[in-house]
């Protein structure tokens, strides 16, 4: 056995028996800190285990402290960057569910196609012991203690626990998702929604299927689920997704824990962090310190600040410009977020210093907002379509815009980086690029 192989295998070993739980603090310097540390040479080798050299960044690209352009740039002064690399290829996956999202709007929220049973076949609500992470089988208990704890989970772990509750608990997707979102500080719907319909095959050819021995592989012991039912062969699953049996968990499985609440409005704690909003001055219910005011606004400039921009103002934004935080009733009255959600949101945009931070149905948003001179701010398909007339700025991307719809990753990926051989290209072809260093410039011509 070569030595240099040994060293690969005892690193994926100790990944193995590792579980990555990362803490995520609201600023910026934080998310470049995670951008600057991400170990391109170990990601694909490791990212499947539970404890590999994945980037937890996701938090900080759902609300914009960061953006993909950002990410590539940082990463590219390392050096040359193929748009194969793993890692690019999953910030693809990201760009191209925002794809599928332009294209189907909200009938993201519905099944895509037939899945492998009947939409009547699926419960529509969420087992309690599911949410009280008290199912008995390990990995799935694991998971959700580790989402309420954290705000996050790895990639598999989602998948585990999304393919656990259609394909084995029989629960309709819709019902994980919308309940996953709201715990997840990523929680975005384009990613979330789309990723439970691909494992739940009303978005892809077949359901996606796990079982213990794949949990062994890729998550330390106290995740192993043997002896569980999960415990069994590729065909059984299969039979289990097809068959119209819902398997409940067994009887007595331990005191589990409490769910978060998921909130519409945010907590009092959370908005503290604007000094200024002291008590529930929120969505016209409390006193008038969130309410809109036409005459702060009138004849100004104004920036919107909003949960999915959270990145610093653009350069040459004047500083007369009013930054004003809006917080749309709308987006939380279907999929609230919990505590932490908000606590991570809204200290980072109480950092971005806004004269206003107005909580309010987006009627009155855009009522009062129509007196300012301009409205300027960075797009987002989360916000309420009124907000969206304002002209916003497209949400700076990495990939070229892909007009036809995509009803596949590769065929996304195929058109968006169709004759790109470097992440260097992408970023030379993006508005405002600086050109590139002479050094590289010949890289780029070949
Ligand atoms: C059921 C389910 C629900 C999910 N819900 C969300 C969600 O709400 N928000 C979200 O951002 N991602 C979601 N994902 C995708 C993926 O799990 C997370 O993006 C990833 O685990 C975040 O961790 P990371 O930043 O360490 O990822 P890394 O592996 O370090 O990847 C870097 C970045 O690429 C993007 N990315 C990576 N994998 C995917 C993927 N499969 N799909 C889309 N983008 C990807 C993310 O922006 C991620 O931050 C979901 C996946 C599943 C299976």
């Amino acid at each position: 056995m070569n030595r240099r192989w040994h060293r690969a295998h005892e690193r994926l070993d100790s990944t193995a028996q590792a579980v990555l739980e990362p803490d995520f603090a609201p600023m910026r310097e934080a998310a470049i800190r995670r951008i600057d540390a991400i170990q391109l040479a170990r990601y694909a080798a490791t990212r499947n285990h539970l404890g590999g050299a994945v980037s937890a960044l996701s938090p900080y690209i759902t609300h914009g402290f960061t953006r993909l352009p950002e990410i590539a740039a940082r990463l590219r002064r390392r050096g040359a960057l193929p748009v194969e690399h793993k890692y690019v290829f999953e910030l693809g996956w990201r760009a191209f569910f925002r794809h599928a999202w332009g294209h189907l709007g909200q009938g993201l929220l519905d099944d895509l196609h037939e899945g492998p049973l009947p939409r009547a076949a699926y419960a529509n609500e969420l087992p309690a012991d599911i949410r009280e992470a008290r199912t008995g089988v390990p990995v799935i208990d694991q998971a959700v203690a580790m989402l309420y704890r954290s705000g996050w989970l790895h990639n598999h772990a989602r998948m585990w626990l999304a393919s656990y509750v259609v394909h084995i608990r029989k629960v309709h997707w819709r019902a994980g998702a919308d309940w996953l979102y709201g715990h997840l500080l990523d929680g975005d719907l384009a990613s979330n929604h789309l990723s439970w319909q691909w494992v739940a095959g009303t978005g892809s050819h077949k359901p996606y299927l796990f079982n213990a021995e794949n949990v062994a592989r890729y998550a330390p012991p106290a995740w192993h689920s043997a002896g569980t039912v999960i415990d069994t062969s590729y065909e059984t699953l299969d039979l289990i997704a097809r068959g119209r049996q819902r398997i409940a968990a067994p009887a007595a499985t331990g005191p589990g824990l409490d769910e978060p609440t998921l909130l519409a409005t945010p907590p009092v704690e959370a908005l503290a962090a604007f000094g200024a909003v002291e008590a529930l001055a929120v969505f016209g219910a409390g006193p008038a310190a969130a309410a809109p005011d036409t005459a702060q606004v009138r004849g100004r400039a104004v920036w919107l600040i909003h949960p999915w921009a959270l990145d610093e103002l653009p350069a040459d934004v004047s500083p007369d410009t009013l930054r004003i935080a809006v917080l749309p009733q709308e987006c939380w009255a279907r999929l609230p977020w919990s505590a932490q959600r908000w606590q991570f949101v809204l200290t980072r945009m109480a950092a971005l210093a806004p004269a206003a931070v107005w909580a309010a149905p987006t009627a009155a948003l855009v009522d009062a907002l129509r007196a300012a001179r301009q409205v300027h701010g960075i797009d987002d398909p989360h916000l309420p379509a009124a907000l969206r007339r304002f002209k916003l700025t497209p949400e700076p991307a990495l990939f070229p815009a892909v007009e036809r719809p995509c009803s596949s990753f590769t065929q996304y990926w195929t058109r968006a980086t169709k004759h790109v051989k470097d992440v260097g290209e992408l970023l030379a072809d993006l508005p405002g690029a600086a050109p590139p260093p002479a050094a590289q410039a010949e890289l780029f011509s070949r």
